[in-house]
């Protein structure tokens, strides 16, 4: 494998590996390999006199990867250390992220920066996001309605779609496993609370499924309901809503009155 750092241009090698659209990592790494440098030179007693040759800078499953062919341990532990700081930070500007799925999608990105990736993905059309956001639970999941149920829509925003169809999806393997007793499941409504969270209805209910409710009542508390980034509960007068920094400050939306 070629080495990709020329220790002389650190800053436009990592930039290349990177691309521009992780710029936000790739200034943070290139500064740390200067630091690495530096140390190399000040400190050969503890860091070697040697530079690392680095094979490979990746973004991989929504995490920075460097690889170095066997190097010093000192150099390797603070390498270690500052990409793990790198992680928490997004990928194309530098701001406060975790890693997080979204839409199936493994990334470190802000929700700003997240959202400007949707809008050129769909074309600033939420009606061009995958299919899901069609979804209709009769439909799809005709083992978890009545039989006289011919369609039903959840009233939710976007953002929750993943988290729903992730509940659905447990739900019906747990009805459609249940080998002792049978496990009949009805769900009625599925709609956002007043509290915040993700609210479903059933007219007839196991308490198998406690621990899936559970779970996708918390999940949808820390979730952005309109982008599906990781929001936080924007508490109003008379209701709560889910939402991410970037769709609070777009101020308009309002699932109640969708
Ligand atoms: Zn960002
Ligand atoms: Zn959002």
């Amino acid at each position: 494998m070629k080495t990709v750092v020329d220790w002389n241009d650190i800053y436009a090698s990592v930039r290349k590996e990177l691309g521009d659209h992780r710029a936000g990592w790739a200034d943070q790494l290139a500064l740390v390999l200067e630091d690495v440098k530096h140390s190399v030179e000040r400190h050969p007693g503890v860091f070697g006199d040697e530079l690392p040759d680095v094979q490979q800078i990746k973004q991989k499953l929504g995490g920075l990867r460097v690889y170095t062919r066997e190097c010093n341990q000192n150099i390797l532990d603070e390498l270690d250390t500052r990409v793990d700081e790198i992680e928490k930070t997004c990928e194309k500007c530098g701001n406060a992220a975790g890693i997080q799925s979204i839409q199936g999608y493994l990334t470190t990105l802000c929700c700003w920066c997240y959202n400007e990736y949707l809008e050129y993905r769909f074309d600033d059309a939420e009606a061009k996001w995958p299919r899901d956001l069609e979804l209709d639970i009769a439909d799809r999941f005709p083992d978890l309605v009545s039989a006289d149920t011919a369609s039903l829509k959840p009233s939710i925003g976007a953002g929750w779609l993943v988290l729903l169809g992730q509940f659905l999806q447990a739900t019906e393997h747990v009805v459609r496993k249940a080998f002792k007793e049978p496990v009949v499941v009805q769900i009625t409504d599925v709609k956002m609370s007043r509290e915040g969270s993700i609210h479903i209805d059933f007219s007839k209910f196991d308490h198998c499924l406690d621990q899936l409710l559970r779970r996708i009542d918390l999940d949808s508390k820390r979730t952005c309901a309109k982008c599906g980034h990781r929001g936080d509960i924007v508490r109003k007068q008379d209701k709560a809503n889910v939402l991410c920094a970037h769709c609070e400050d777009r101020g308009e939306w309002d699932p109640f009155n969708a």
